[in-house]
């Protein structure tokens, strides 16, 4: 597998040096950012590149738990340094890498880091078409976990780094190249821990561009997605005890059975709608593209969610209702392992995401209130504050003049996000972070996520690839001029 990857860069290089030759006599003054322009890349051997990397790092299982996503840092350094790029791998714990990788600008502007995450959702063989860790690619799709997320964000992410360094130009900005573990189950022995420890690393960093967005791909439509927030997560256990026995002989009140009247409780509870300010921006974005009484409903939500039939309509949807209220789904249920059993406890999960600005203890206490019962204990299993990121910004700004390029009917939409990804542990520190990909996924493959049968189009990974050179070629770079090349 190596053997075929490194031929492959053998024929690059071959390419674009004598590109090279060509390509100073054409920029020998800097261009402003609107006109600027990518060099002539061969763009399906881009693709090809792509495809086999994909295909690579999807073969190293990091199925977390466990993640042993140091096989992953560890094939990433080895793939940055055949590139000339500066890297290492940091452990949280034995096993749990971290790729930094460093690509120098000029240095004239802060840096920006590429984050992903290396870790993946576990996938269950049986239940997939293809192995998914076998990186098959077939019929212009690489299969596989995490061929979206995050793996296939990796490779899209390296292959504008390496572009970058191989084409010569100069840029202003070091470019981080950041791929953390344990994303899947929170982040704390990943990202959290990489912050926490090494900040000095990327300390002179400014933005960050993740997963989390993309170009949206609906009925011949398309739409740029930048997210700027995220909803948090409250997780929450809520434990009942009581008097253990034989099911044979039960009492009326048992640990189970409170534990049951606490969750009908909150089943029934409709939180309260709440339009914030970064939602309304995106709904006021969508508004231009829909007609009348719709786009004169998204843009002023607050008061359309007062409209019955509107409010039907609107919270039909999973992933509007997420937007304007915190949500709670019960997912995890622990009673007795045997039928006849009575157990001594009983416990449930709540997955809560809370809408940004919200006070997780008050809403905690709302939920206490809303249970009534002093028997059921409630734990934080996690929680951190909601912060956004400003979209008034020369990378969002980079980000609209490509899509204004590409697709100049596409709206871009600074979007919040129903999930969450690392990026908080980013923006409390006062990074701009954004989640947007490059990708542009239609529905049908956007499902896989977390999903069966996740599989990434080959040509979406070599068309995100042009999309964040150009990016990252817009915010502020400037091309070489005279000939020498690379840093
Ligand atoms: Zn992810």
């Amino acid at each position: 597998m190596m053997t075929q990857i490194q031929t492959l860069r053998g024929a690059d290089r071959r390419i674009w040096l004598s590109l090279l030759f060509v390509f100073p006599l054409v920029f020998v003054r800097p261009l402003p950012a609107e006109t600027q322009t990518i060099p002539d890349i061969n763009w399906s051997a881009v693709e090809k590149e792509a495809g086999e990397l994909l295909s690579q790092v999807v073969q190293i299982d990091t199925s977390n738990p466990p993640g042993n996503e140091t096989a992953a840092a560890r094939f990433w350094q080895n793939i940055l340094t055949q590139e000339g790029i500066e890297a290492r791998v940091y452990e949280s714990e034995p096993g749990r890498g971290i790729i930094y990788g460093r690509l120098k600008g000029s240095g004239k502007k802060k840096a920006l880091i590429l984050l992903h995450h290396l870790d993946v959702v576990p996938a269950d063989p049986a239940e997939w078409e293809f192995d998914p860790f076998g990186g098959v690619i077939k019929d212009g799709y690489v299969h596989g976990r995490g061929a979206i997320d995050c793996k296939g964000v990796s490779v899209v992410q390296f292959l504008a780094l390496a572009l970058l360094k191989r084409s010569g130009l100069r840029f202003e900005r070091d470019i981080i190249f950041l791929g953390t573990g344990d994303e899947e189950v929170g982040g704390r022995k990943g990202a959290g821990w990489f912050v926490d420890t090494h900040f000095d690393l990327i300390a002179d960093a400014e933005f960050l561009l993740t997963e989390g967005g993309g170009i949206r791909q609906r009925d011949g439509k398309r739409s740029y997605r930048v997210s700027v927030a995220e909803k948090a997560p409250c997780w929450i256990e809520l434990k009942a005890t009581g008097p253990a026995g034989h099911g044979a002989s039960p009492t009326p009140e048992t640990a189970v059975t409170r534990l049951i009247r606490a969750l009908d409780k909150i089943r029934r509870h409709q939180t309260a709608f709440k339009v914030v300010p970064a939602v309304q921006a995106y709904f006021s974005a969508l508004a231009d593209s829909e007609d009348g009484e719709t786009a004169r409903h998204y843009r002023a939500l607050e008061q359309a969610l007062q409209d019955e039939t509107f409010r039907k309509k609107f919270t039909a949807k999973p992933g509007h209702n997420a937007l304007v209220r915190n949500t709670i789904s019960l997912t995890v249920l622990n009673g007795s392992p045997k039928t006849n059993v009575v157990p001594a406890s009983a416990s449930a999960h709540l997955d809560c995401r809370l809408l940004p600005g919200e006070d997780p203890q008050q809403f905690i206490a709302q939920l206490k209130q809303v249970v009534d019962d002093p028997n059921i204990q409630f734990s934080t299993l996690l929680n951190f504050p909601s912060a956004a990121s400003d979209p008034a910004t020369p990378l969002f700004e980079a980000i609209r003049s490509v899509a204004a390029r590409r697709d100049p009917h596409a709206p871009v939409l600074p979007s919040v996000l129903g999930g969450f990804t690392d990026t908080h542990y980013f923006r409390e520190k006062g990074i701009i972070s954004y989640g947007f990909s490059g990708l542009a996924l239609a529905a049908e493959d956007a499902r896989g996520v977390h999903g069966l049968n996740e599989r990434m189009p080959l040509a979406a990974l070599r068309d995100a690839v042009q999309v964040l050179l150009e990016v990252v070629l817009s915010i502020d770079a400037i091309p070489e001029e005279g000939g020498a090349h690379g840093s």
